[in-house]
């Protein structure tokens, strides 16, 4: 696609997800808060939808993972010993006369500058180099490291020592959690503890929709192997991704892995995964996997004076296990979905706009219509039917507004599968039309095999 279409497309994800219910930008009523988006009706369906998947997939689906809600706001001795309140930092600059931030790294990169393993510093001498100005024109100031984390206070005190952070990953509720889940349910090696939960980012230049964010979710696994075992337990989750990846329905043809280079990686991880998609703005991680080794056990540990070593009884030995962990971030899921599911066609002459969503992702997966609205023995059985597919624990929603036409586009439009209209020869035979989002076909089905 030519950039001027992916801007389009982007432009019609935006407003289709505001107009029909999916996602809306959050505060709107007062002028919108940036990096803050709010679901609506639509899309937390979907976003329920995507969890259950991951969940089913990732934890009950599983023997050996375990599920975990840890609270959102931990201990401020958490983030010393991860190390986030040292390293967690994105290099940021300043427009020396408008005052506004940007991401230095973004800034190199728009002028066409591969950031590959440069640190600050060299980002600084390229700015300075090259005469890099801000997108507003103006002289910039020097790159700075910029902590990510939202802090906050606990308690009426607020000072150094009420002083803590919003998780800015939900691994670490995991990491301060695996003793308990080791003492309370005995698994043995290999395991993991699995969790879906929000995290925060205060991110420089939140940007891109839902993509980059500063509160968002995290469906992450710390998988506890030993150090020997950690190849084998990488590979088994990058196999889990694609899986995970064709679940959802994201189009597998837009995403690629990305060996993440040494000094590129996050402070915490010896080999990292990317896996990116081809957004409409450009190819950017979907989802990262990561080989964390020891080092979130080692320093918990450490700084909390906690034994966190495993005994493993076959082989009398005692040590800190090691962690593969597939960190998955629904908001960017829910973009490459819709990204992926998007279509248009043409009907009667008309560009008819569709969400080819899988069944399992859909808001709703069947839409009830009696023909007509005004006829009571229309409605009353389709609203015989509509209860009969609710039952079964499908979502199904029943719409009697406008003709059917009408009602079918704006089925297709928030993606629904399958359309069932009631009519008169419903009545007799006892049997329904149902049409097919996709192909557009109809078929006539027996209402008892609904
Ligand atoms: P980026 O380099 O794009 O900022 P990251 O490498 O910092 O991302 P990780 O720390 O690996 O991201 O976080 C794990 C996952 O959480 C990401 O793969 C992504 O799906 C999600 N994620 C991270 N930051 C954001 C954000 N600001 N908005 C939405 N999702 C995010």
């Amino acid at each position: 696609m030519k950039s001027n279409e992916n801007h389009e497309l982007m432009e019609k994800l935006v407003s289709l997800s505001k107009r029909r219910g999916f996602f809306f930008r959050g505060s709107e009523i007062y002028g919108g808060l940036a990096g803050f988006y709010d679901y609506g009706p639509l899309g937390v369906s979907l976003k329920k939808n995507i969890e259950k998947i991951w969940w089913d997939m990732f934890v009950d689906g599983r023997e050996d993972v375990y599920g975990l809600d840890a609270a959102l706001v931990m201990h401020p001795q958490t983030y010393q010993a991860s190390g986030h309140a040292a390293n967690f930092a994105d290099p940021m600059i300043e427009d020396t006369k408008t005052q506004k931030r940007y991401r230095a790294d973004h800034l190199l990169e728009e002028n066409g500058i591969d950031v590959t393993g440069l640190k600050p510093e060299d980002m600084n001498k390229l700015i300075k180099e090259r005469g890099i100005k801000s997108p507003d024109g103006n002289v910039l100031g020097d790159v700075m490291q910029f902590n990510m984390m939202f802090h906050t206070f606990v308690g009426a005190n607020a000072d150094s020592e009420s002083k803590t952070y919003l998780r800015p990953e939900t691994a670490q509720g995991i990491f301060t959690n695996y003793k308990n889940v080791l003492d309370s349910l005995h698994p043995k090696l290999p395991f993991g503890i699995g969790q879906i939960g929000k995290s925060f980012r205060n991110e420089i230049a939140p940007r891109d929709f839902l993509f980059r964010v500063r509160e968002f979710s995290q469906m992450e696994v710390e998988y506890f192997v030993a150090p020997e075992d950690w190849k084998k337990y990488f590979e088994h989750f990058q196999k889990q991704v694609w899986n995970f990846v064709d679940a959802v329905g994201i189009d597998r043809s837009k995403v690629t892995e990305l060996e993440i280079a040494d000094g590129d990686r996050a402070h915490y991880s010896e080999r990292t995964i990317d896996f990116e998609f081809e957004y409409p703005f450009g190819k950017k991680e979907l989802y990262g996997l990561a080989y964390r080794t020891d080092y979130d056990l080692k320093n918990h540990g450490e700084v909390s004076k906690t034994d966190l070593s495993y005994f493993d009884e076959e082989k009398k030995e005692r040590f800190i296990p090691h962690v593969i962990e597939p960190s998955f971030g629904v908001e960017r899921t829910l973009l490459a979905v819709l990204t992926s599911a998007y279509s248009e066609d043409e009907v009667n002459g008309e560009t008819r706009v569709f969400l080819k969503f899988k069944p399992e992702v859909a808001p709703y997966q069947y839409a009830v219509f009696p023909l007509l609205k005004n006829r009571p023995e229309l409605v009353d059985k389709a609203r015989e039917v509509y209860e009969q597919i609710k039952k079964t624990g499908a979502r199904v929603v029943f719409d009697d507004n406008g003709n059917i036409g009408k009602r079918y586009r704006r089925q297709d439009e928030i993606g629904t599968p399958y359309c069932v209209t009631i009519d008169f020869e419903s009545l007799e035979d006892q049997c329904v039309t149902v049409r097919d989002r996709d192909t557009g076909e109809q078929k006539r089905v027996k209402i008892a095999e609904l």
